[in-house]
């Protein structure tokens, strides 16, 4: 098989496995449309797999289970020393998951269906992200002249360590003229550039590209500067498909590079002295624009990963003052997809036997998002597919009804209900109007929906954040979480730009200690009218509980309340259980917890602080029950007594150890 002209890397790190970024895939869809050969080539995957290989983890375990007999050793004294404790305990826990579901050859596969079913891959293993990557997630994009100082750092150490085989066999030994880098991540940035000094290390004369959304965001001045130095001898910002075949006429065909609009370069490229391939390619015109994952490169997708699927660039509102992806679009015009070539895609992946899929939008269109639920209806396909909405009464209930019928949900990015912040925000709608359209969703019957709402806005008070919250609580039935997150004030958003008009002053440090999530940075501000950090985490905990009783109700099919009141097992007759199915349980060595209990279980699936104690009968009626639909009285055939029976089936109903075993069948 001919080596391909260009490989796309996806660079570590990046935590959500699930969800494949789809830039490397489209990227190269487009360059073997085009008259040369590209392929994807996802380095965060591979670096994962080697991180959870069973030699990583067993020396993580051995680890592990040192620091946990030096805790149980140490006497555990204080409330701290038990904290710190349970928190190993919990750490061990998933660890010894991570090794116990590992097989070797459907380990990615697996690895991306349990995050598909609510297992994050990061949860089980946040602890070796933290230590590996902790530096790359935490570190602003550096001044040019610190790049090279994260060069041998340990964490560039181990990234060579864990990806040179891949590089050598890939990119070395294939000796690819053109590699790109997809960026899409801040964290990405570092390690991106640390692999690519050592491919320029072997290849001379590589061609390196960086593009991507954080490349998109840097300005051109930073760029100008970084690449004087960098082992990077492109930088593409906006869309990169044209620019990449450019360059790639230019290096293999020895093409003029012209039109290099959104292209920065270092030096003028080396022409091509090889004419068998400027024979190769004659084309000098895009066959096409729009992209696909192609099937060879699909092989380690779990069939249930939710598929991308192009709608639209751009957004039609734009006005948001926070917002910084309306920048990712150099001429800000929302540009919808022809309705046919998205019909065309999901048929495609559909005789893949994929069947979920995800616009990939900034808020998809009423009018466009009717015309893709009647074609998906009028092809008989049978699939979900998931996008982002604004709040917008285009939204009527039969364009809803017919987007229900065709397997549509959403997340809506609401943002607040407060018409103060709504304001702030220039969101476009007031409390009416999202009341209006919660009643077209309600009626229309869209289930499992997701609300993204913002905490901490400039300005915004206790009692207003309150309000949105109350707000969020009557809308339950639609929305099955409430995704709050605390406002950042981004560097490109109009409020970041124009801080005065918004009544900010920016602190003289800069940036932000708060977590990146993946963005360039945040800038720090005094917000003299706002909340204090505190009170942010206090209103994001309250959002935390509405989730749990949401997820509650769904999992003991609102029968929760009654199962903790019970005086008898009479109060819960009929009710029947079975136990979570990614649970793990390990027995505690120290006194200090033999108190409360004899061993520790944790159930995968919950967030990553949870656990639960329970005594040894406990854990043997669990080893009793654990592949049965159970009810209290079977629990009482096997101790014998009633208050005990209760109190177990209590117990494990509010550390969600259990579920009800049919959500049809309710408590009588
Ligand atoms: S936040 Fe969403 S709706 Fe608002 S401008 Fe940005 S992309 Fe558009």
């Amino acid at each position: 098989m001919k080596n391909p002209d260009a490989v796309i890397i996806f660079p570590p790190p990046m935590d959500r496995i699930a969800r494949v970024y789809p830039a490397p895939h489209f990227l190269s869809s487009f360059i073997n449309s085009n008259g040369f050969s590209a392929r994807p080539l996802d380095l965060n995957i591979i670096a994962l797999g080697k991180l959870t290989s069973p030699f990583f983890l067993d020396k993580e375990i051995k680890t592990a289970a040192s620091n946990r007999a030096r805790l149980e050793k140490s006497g555990l004294h204080s409330q701290k020393e038990k904290d710190v404790y349970a928190a190993s305990l919990r750490s061990f826990a998933r660890l010894l998951y991570g090794r116990r579901i590992h097989s070797d050859h459907h380990h990615i596969k697996n690895l991306m269906d349990m995050e598909n079913c609510g297992i994050r891959y990061t949860r089980i293993f946040i602890d070796l992200f933290k230590k590996y990557f902790g530096l790359f997630y935490n570190t602003n994009i550096p001044d040019s002249e610190d790049i090279k100082t994260f060069f041998s750092c340990p964490e560039a150490i181990l990234i060579k360590d864990l990806l040179n085989e891949e590089i050598q066999r890939s990119i070395i030994d294939k000796q690819i003229p053109v590699i790109g880098f997809s960026i899409p991540f801040a964290q990405q940035f570092l390690p991106a550039m640390i692999l690519a000094s050592e491919i320029k290390k072997k290849m001379q004369d590589v061609h390196i590209c960086f593009g991507g959304p954080i490349i998109t965001l840097l300005s051109e001045t930073y760029l100008k500067e970084v690449i004087k130095t960098a082992p990077v001898d492109a930088f593409v910002t906006y869309d990169g498909e044209m620019p990449l075949l450019r360059l790639l006429r230019y290096k293999l065909q020895g093409q003029a590079l012209d039109g290099t609009k959104n292209v920065i370069l270092r030096n003028a490229l080396n022409k091509s002295t090889d004419p068998s391939a400027a024979a190769r390619h004659q084309k000098d015109k895009a066959v096409h624009t729009h992209n696909r994952f192609q099937k060879e490169n699909m092989g380690y997708f779990s069939k249930n990963t939710p598929i991308p699927v192009t709608q639209s660039t751009g957004c039609y509102w734009k006005k948001c003052a926070f917002c910084d992806y309306i920048n990712l679009h150099k001429d800000k015009i929302y540009r919808p997809r022809p309705v046919n070539d998205i019909i065309a895609d999901i048929q495609y992946y559909h005789s893949l036997k994929f069947t979920n899929f995800r616009m990939l939008a900034e808020a998809i269109h009423p009018k466009h998002a009717n015309e893709i639920a009647t074609a998906l209806l009028d092809n008989n396909l049978n699939i979900s597919w998931h996008s982002f909405l604004r709040v917008d009464e285009g939204f009527t209930t039969k364009i809803l009804q017919s987007m229900e019928m065709s397997g549509f949900s959403c997340t809506v990015g609401m943002e607040s209900a407060n018409a103060c912040i709504l304001q702030t925000l220039n969101k476009g709608y007031d409390k009416k109007i999202i009341k209006r359209f919660f009643e077209n969703l309600r009626s229309a019957s869209l289930k499992n929906n997701h609300l993204n709402v913002i905490v901490g806005t400039p300005g915004a008070t206790y009692d207003q954040e309150l309000e949105t919250l109350a707000f969020c609580r009557e809308y339950t039935d639609i929305f099955t979480q409430f995704k709050a997150g605390i406002f950042t004030l981004t560097p490109t958003s109009d409020m970041g730009k124009n801080p005065h008009k918004y009544g900010l002053r920016i602190k003289e440090s800069g940036t932000d200690n708060q977590p990146l999530h993946g963005r360039i940075a945040s800038l720090a501000f005094d917000d003299p009218g706002g909340m204090t950090h505190e009170k942010k985490l206090r209103i994001l905990e309250r959002y935390g509980q509405l989730n749990k009783e949401i997820k509650n109700r769904k999992k003991f099919n609102g029968c929760l309340d009654i199962i903790s009141a019970a005086r008898s097992g009479a109060d819960i007759k009929g009710a029947a259980f079975v136990f979570e199915k990614f649970l793990v349980r390990q027995r505690l060595m120290h006194h200090a917890f033999k108190k409360q209990g004899e061993f520790m279980v944790a159930n995968m699936s919950e967030n990553r602080d949870h656990q639960v104690f329970i005594d040894k009968q406990q854990a043997d009626v669990m080893d009793i029950l654990r592949d049965s639909i159970f009810s209290c009285q079977d629990v009482m055939a096997i101790t014998q007594d009633e208050n005990t029976a209760l109190d177990f089936i209590k117990k494990m109903a509010a550390g969600n150890v259990i579920k009800a075993a049919d959500i049809d069948h309710g408590i009588q």
